[in-house]
């Protein structure tokens, strides 16, 4: 029989740093039976009484996603873990993908998507503000999608002069893809071009690494690796404690004369 009091949390932890959880998914933490997730967003949940981990590897989110609405149906109170934000790239689409495809009954459950800061984010905001003007966002994994509709958006979002925040970037299993996109954006961008590789950012390996795009090397990022390409108008302010990455909020229209300067606060 169902009870009434199970639910789904689907829970962002952030970029790492436990001050960078919000209250909302502690809550909800602390509340729990049950927490489910890839293994090493899982390992940064505390055990305590009456909470049960259930960690799994990669690449099985739908097993993972029905498995969690199946407790949820059970009376559990369940959380289910991404890293960054869970609508990233990650757990919030799996589980609503399970959902339309799963007995009916889950449709009654309680399921709510609680956001955590994503990594292009917390990228920015460590760097300057490289994401001030438009901007997107950019899974570089052909894991879920053809290698020619990833080439087609890069060259769109270079032509739209976006800045792009790429996601899995760089893995072992396919190191060519981030060779191929950095020759995309050699013919589509000038070589001066700036770009950010944030590794591991708010944990204690953090690194960040501004380099021209001639100077880009495709060993610069890894999985661990957000990367942040600004647009034509990013720029670097030079200060004693290091580089300021921005991208400024106005942008002229090309069409019309350039005011002069201090007319747009
Ligand atoms: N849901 C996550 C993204 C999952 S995809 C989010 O919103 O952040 C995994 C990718 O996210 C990694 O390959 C990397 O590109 C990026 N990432 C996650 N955490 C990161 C961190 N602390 N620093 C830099 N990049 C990170």
């Amino acid at each position: 029989m169902k009870d009434a009091h199970g639910w789904v949390k689907i829970a962002g932890l952030g970029p790492g740093d436990d001050l960078l959880v919000t209250p909302e998914v502690r809550a909800a933490l602390s509340e729990a039976t049950d927490v489910v997730g890839y293994i090493p967003y899982v390992a940064r949940i505390s055990e305590r009484p009456g909470l049960t981990l259930h960690a799994s590897d990669n690449r099985v989110e739908i097993d993972r996603s029905r498995h969690a609405l199946k407790m949820a149906a059970e009376g559990r109170r369940v959380v289910v873990v991404s890293s960054g934000d869970p609508g990233v790239f990650a757990m919030a689409s799996a589980v609503f993908e399970a959902l339309e495809n799963g007995p009916l009954e889950w449709r009654d459950l309680q399921i709510d998507v609680l956001p955590g800061i994503t990594a292009m984010l917390a990228a920015s905001a460590r760097a300057g503000a490289p994401l001030g003007h438009d901007f997107c966002a950019i899974n570089l994994s052909d894991n879920l999608k053809p290698w020619s509709l990833i080439e087609k958006r890069l060259r769109l979002a270079a032509q739209g002069d976006f800045a792009m925040g790429f996601y899995n970037p760089r893995s072992k299993s396919r190191p060519e893809g981030f060779v191929k996109t950095l020759e995309i954006l050699q013919q589509e961008c000038e070589p001066d071009r700036l770009i950010l590789f944030a590794r591991g950012v708010s944990t204690p390996q953090e690194e960040l690494r501004i380099v021209a795009l001639s100077d880009a090397h495709p060993d610069m990022a890894d999985m661990r690796t957000v990367v942040i390409v600004g647009s034509s108008r990013t720029r670097i302010i030079s200060c004693d404690r290091g580089p300021i990455l921005y991208t400024p909020r106005f942008t002229p229209d090309p069409a019309e004369p350039q005011p002069a300067a201090g007319d747009h606060p």
